[in-house]
């Protein structure tokens, strides 16, 4: 069979798919899977003290490969398959750099199943440490965060013009949100700061400064209705709308975050 012949039956394969480029959260979740460490070596793959974010120890290894070569195909096209497609998370795994490009190179059917092994216990742990983890809260809050820190200053705009209604004040529903906000702040606020902490002063990230914009949001929206209960709750469904996040929770959770880390609605956290 000639490359060319190979490439003829690949297209017609539903498995195969164009290159894609993991998003920042996955590459999160590709190192949090295989601990941080090589999962072929042991090699660390993230530096504790990294201060470049670009400086990438790892990289993002197709299992069955994008573009298999002849002898690749000829090896692993019967062998069982990861995902719906060769994109998929599940057909991916982190690896340091010398062992994906062995890996890429020389892959044996053995060293293929040995991969796959791998992936899949990793799937199964993921899968397992988020139905213990508390609610599947700190999980949703991750993608939120690190979905919020991606937003430029166009989406932030944005929200300052969100129409909100004049409502009437109900000093009853004040007193639920104090203390929805309070049990939010006591659960989940040293998480999001250290969260958010990582993030600062990467890719352009300065939580300073979303903290400012969300403060003046907060304030401009106060200044359309007095009513703190609409303006959390319209604060919250922007965030769920912009992140595209199911979990209403998660978002209450980072905007009583911005509450009590901008100071405002001042009355309802003291
Ligand atoms: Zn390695």
């Amino acid at each position: 069979m000639t490359k060319e012949e190979l490439n003829l039956i690949i297209e017609k394969e539903p498995y195969h798919k164009e290159r894609e480029n993991p998003s920042d959260s996955d590459l999160r979740l590709y190192l949090r899977e295989v601990n941080y460490h090589c999962p072929l070596c042991g090699k660390e793959l993230q530096l504790r003290k990294q201060k470049k974010a670009n400086q990438k120890l790892f990289q993002i290894a197709h299992i069955y490969p994008n573009s298999p070569t002849v002898e690749q195909y000829n090896m692993l096209h019967n062998l069982e398959r990861l995902g719906i497609d060769c994109e998929n998370f599940e057909n991916k795994i982190a690896l340091c750099i010398n062992c994906h490009q062995t890996q890429d190179y020389h892959t044996t059917v053995d060293d293929y199943i040995h991969l796959l092994n791998i992936k899949k216990r990793c799937l199964t742990q993921t899968a397992l440490h988020d139905a213990t983890n508390t609610l599947g809260l700190e999980t949703e809050i991750d993608k939120v965060v690190s979905k919020l820190s991606t937003l430029s200053d166009s989406d932030l705009t944005e929200l300052n013009y969100e129409p909100v209604p004049i409502a009437n004040k109900f000093t009853n529903q004040e007193i639920l949100l104090k203390s929805k906000v309070t049990n939010y702040v006591l659960t989940f606020y040293p998480y999001i700061r250290e969260s958010f902490r990582k993030l600062d002063g990467k890719n352009g990230f300065h939580l300073q400064v979303l903290s400012e914009q969300m403060r003046s949001c907060f304030i401009k929206m106060d200044s359309i209705s007095q009513d703190k209960t609409l303006v959390f709750s319209k604060i919250v469904e922007w965030i769920m709308h912009k992140t595209q996040s199911n979990s209403l929770e998660s978002c209450e959770a980072v905007v009583s975050f911005f509450v009590q880390n901008c100071e405002v609605f001042h009355e309802i956290t003291e």
